[in-house]
């Protein structure tokens, strides 16, 4: 079972949201400072959940019921500010 891991670059602190608050939470704060989320983001986070959750659990079948290698995706991200970007163009 999956859950979001929320990284609040406006105080550095980090908190989980699991799936229960995922399907209840109408909008989301920073448990730390308070900081509120944009709700219209939150409301396409919480569509990328339910599609990655739906995608593992169709590639668990797979396994399961036709023997396909288990392949489970997992997705994280590392924020870089734009101007600290290092592309060669
Ligand atoms: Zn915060």
């Amino acid at each position: 079972m999956g859950y979001l891991k929320i990284h609040c670059h406006n105080c550095k602190g980090k908190f989980e949201i699991h799936r229960e608050d995922i399907e209840n939470k109408e909008k989301v704060r920073c448990p730390h400072c308070m900081a509120l989320m944009n709700g219209k983001q939150w409301d396409k986070l919480v569509n990328a959940f339910f599609t990655i959750e739906e995608v593992n659990k169709g590639l668990r079948t797979c396994h399961t019921e036709h023997g396909e290698p288990l392949m489970q995706a997992e997705y994280k991200t590392h924020y870089v500010p734009q101007k600290r970007y290092c592309v060669d163009e």
